[in-house]
């Protein structure tokens, strides 16, 4: 493995070691679990990933390598359902944030009726508007897919819609009545 790969690899839990990769490549959002497991296992990936740390273009197409779907069935300890659930969000000590409180919920989600009653007041809202493009935003994986974020927070709002630990940071979402939880 080479240098930069174990600190990621000794970053913690599964959790800790995307959010370090993250880091490693000055990505704003969270690499796809195969990616990880293929930069662990695999040198010369992980050199390529490496030399193109923060230059959006190459990573993307390393990001979508044929390669990677030969990674994408090992087991981990959380699987890309979860992982795919967390917001983007505006640094990734926020993220880091976000995800703790999120882990904390129990990865609990709200059901579609409770996200859409968020949505609902988001959509109207001054805030709600459209994700820049950069780096930050632009590595979602599906365009066709609402990106628009919250500009009080950074967070896409679809995103931070469905997680029942985020709030609206100007304290307009409808309350959720005991946070009930619908595990991812
Ligand atoms: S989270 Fe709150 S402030 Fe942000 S867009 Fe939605 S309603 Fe507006």
């Amino acid at each position: 493995m080479i240098a930069p790969f174990k600190a990621v690899a000794a970053a913690g839990d599964w959790s800790a070691q995307l959010h370090a990769l993250a880091e490693l490549l000055q990505m704003d959002v969270l690499p796809p679990g195969q990616v990880l497991r293929r930069a662990l296992a695999d040198d010369r990936y992980a050199s390529n990933l490496f030399m193109s740390r923060g230059q959006p273009t190459l990573l993307r197409k390393l990001l979508a390598s044929p390669g990677n779907a030969a990674f994408a069935e090992a087991a981990v300890a959380a699987d890309s359902a979860d992982i795919a659930a967390v917001p983007a969000l505006a640094t990734v000590g926020h993220a880091v944030a976000a995800m703790g409180r999120w882990a904390a919920s129990g990865f609990a989600t709200l059901s579609v009726d409770q996200a859409e009653a968020r949505m609902a007041v988001c959509r109207p809202c001054a805030h709600y508007t459209a994700a820049p493009k950069n780096l930050l935003y632009g590595l979602t994986f599906d365009a066709a897919v609402d990106m628009n974020i919250c500009s009080a927070c950074g967070c896409v709002a679809r995103r931070k819609a469905k997680l029942a630990s985020e709030d609206c940071p100007k304290g307009y979402w409808p309350i959720t009545q005991s946070k009930e939880t619908h595990h991812a």
